[in-house]
């Protein structure tokens, strides 16, 4: 498993001057570091985690969503088994692989609910926001609140997003 962390911080639970340092800047919670142990714990039974890169974790309200960057054909089976095991210790779990493009991330969040459009929306300032449309009828079976989820979305994709009805 690949991890912002240096293995030793994560064995020993102690983090050095670097790991220390992306905690502190705020690019890293202590959640983050608790998946990220509990990953190299269980690369010791699923070796395909190996080549797994954790990118990050964030807590709304019990649930627990991480995403991760996985190598192409990566067996989903194994997420699924993962799961179950981690769900002993963070309660609700949902893992999210990081693909190739945004929309492909962002519907694994929104499922079962489907995308009706993504697009970038340009202000004058040169900055930018993501808009995901959704239907209204069929927000009520998103997993997540609105907001909780646009900060999700927002936080994973690195860019400033909104989920509008329609
Ligand atoms: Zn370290």
């Amino acid at each position: 498993m690949k991890t912002p962390f240096c293995i030793f911080c994560l064995k020993s639970g102690i983090l050095c001057s670097r790991c220390q340092e992306k905690v502190d800047k705020g690019l890293f919670s202590e959640l983050d570091i608790k998946v990220c142990k509990k990953f190299l714990e269980l690369e010791e039974r699923f070796q395909e985690l190996k080549e797994v890169e954790f990118i990050k974790a964030l807590k709304i309200k019990g649930l627990t969503i991480i995403l991760v960057k996985v190598p192409r054909g990566f067996p989903k089976r194994v997420w699924f088994e993962i799961s179950r095991i981690l769900r002993r210790e963070f309660g609700s779990v949902r893992i999210i692989e990081k693909g190739y493009d945004i929309k492909s991330m962002i519907e694994q969040l929104l499922a079962p609910v489907k995308i009706l459009s993504i697009a970038t929306v340009w202000f004058p300032d040169g900055s930018s926001e993501l808009v995901v449309r959704i239907s209204k009828h069929e927000s009520r079976r998103l997993s997540v609140n609105k907001e909780d989820l646009e900060k999700v979305i927002s936080t994973f994709a690195q860019i400033n997003a909104r989920i509008e009805y329609i």
